[in-house]
């Protein structure tokens, strides 16, 4: 049975795959979003490889899109416009979601939008926390930016040097035996630290400060960490104390960014934002100089297919599509390369 109020080819659909998560997600003709249907490629050992994550990717693909319209009560005939992740992100991952989104519009032949993932998370947090001109902290597992938008695009005002915060994180883990994703097991075993030392204290605990100028490193952070595991600290201490010094560092630049724009409102977003420690964080920080804080629902932090179809359902509507000769993909794709002719 289709669903009430909707007339057929009115959904949006949107395909994510700039890295190890596979995802189909829709938007309505409202724009309004829909859960995701997904899957991430959780190796057992070691990091991802592109051309693994990949395959497992077109490997899932006919479940995961058969699944996301069986949950929405819809068919491939309501969908109106297909819309997918351009960049940035790894070539081979990028080009199965590509691919997907070429043929599923052309079978329907309704149009195609390629879009920008980094400015999908940012519209995604709007729409769902209802912040207006917000200060994005962009915190995933390859992207780690402070955005906000000025003169008709979003703006990077800081970012990561080296690597992604949540990759310092993933790797950190993976060298004490821990599987991806290890960011959610490193906020566990910092609780349990926190558990069984509630005044716990950095003293002999401390690891380098990454800031430099708007701009964040998290690399030596890591090297350090281990040192002090090898040292003999106990693991769940280095990981709170890891923790507390990467989050107030990505806070600390983003309070900058909040001072030098003059904007009250911060989002997180990206698979980092599910960490109940970066949200309070932040929260503090806002209450110290009357901003707000926000954060979407976990399932819409992670990477996703309906921040896709979101973003894309924006750009349809604001008279953007992508031409099939123009569907490629681009690794290297800047936030700052998107306008922004939304409100
Ligand atoms: P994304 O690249 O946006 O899909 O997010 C994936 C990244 O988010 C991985 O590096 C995860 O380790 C990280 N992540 C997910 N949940 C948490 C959490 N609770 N705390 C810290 N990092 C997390
Ligand atoms: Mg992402």
């Amino acid at each position: 049975m289709r669903q009430g109020n909707c007339m057929a080819g009115a959904w949006t659909l949107g395909i994510e795959s700039t890295a190890h998560t596979f995802s189909f997600g829709l938007v309505n003709e409202k724009g309004e979003p829909r859960p995701s249907s997904s899957d991430t490629l959780r190796p057992d050992k070691g990091g991802i490889h592109p051309r693994e994550a990949a395959d497992h990717h077109v490997e899932l693909s006919a479940l995961l899109l058969s699944k996301l319209l069986a949950d929405n009560e819809l068919d491939s005939t309501d969908i109106g416009a297909v819309s997918y992740s351009q960049g940035p992100g790894m070539g081979a991952c990028l080009r199965t979601g590509a691919a997907a989104a070429r043929s599923i519009s052309t079978h329907l032949n309704v149009p195609l939008i390629g879009v920008n993932h980094c400015v999908a998370h940012i519209e995604i947090g709007r729409e769902q926390s209802g912040c207006k001109d917000p200060i994005l902290l962009y915190v995933s597992g390859g992207n780690t930016q402070v955005i906000a938008r000025l003169d008709g695009r979003y703006r990077v005002l800081g970012e990561t040097l080296d690597i992604g915060i949540g990759n310092m994180l993933d790797k950190f883990a993976r060298n004490h035996g821990i599987p991806f994703p290890g960011g959610p097991v490193i906020e566990q075993k910092a609780l349990e630290w926190l558990e069984d030392n509630p005044n716990a204290s950095l003293e002999g605990l401390e690891l380098p400060y990454a800031v430099h100028g708007m701009d964040l490193a998290f690399s030596g952070l890591m090297s350090a960490a281990n040192k002090l595991v090898k040292e003999g600290k106990s693991f769940e201490a280095v990981c709170w104390s890891l923790q507390e010094h990467a989050f107030a560092a990505c806070i600390e630049v983003a309070e900058r960014a909040l001072a030098h724009t003059g904007k009250t409102e911060i989002l997180l977003g990206g698979g980092v934002a599910c960490n109940q420690r970066l949200r309070t964080m932040s929260e503090i920080m806002c209450n110290e100089r009357d901003a707000s804080s926000h954060c979407p629902p976990r399932m819409y932090c992670i990477d996703n297919g309906t921040m896709i179809a979101r973003l894309g359902w924006l750009e349809i509507k604001n008279g953007r599509t992508t031409l099939l000769k123009d569907s490629g993909i681009d690794q290297e794709m800047r936030t700052d390369e998107t306008a922004v002719s939304w409100a």
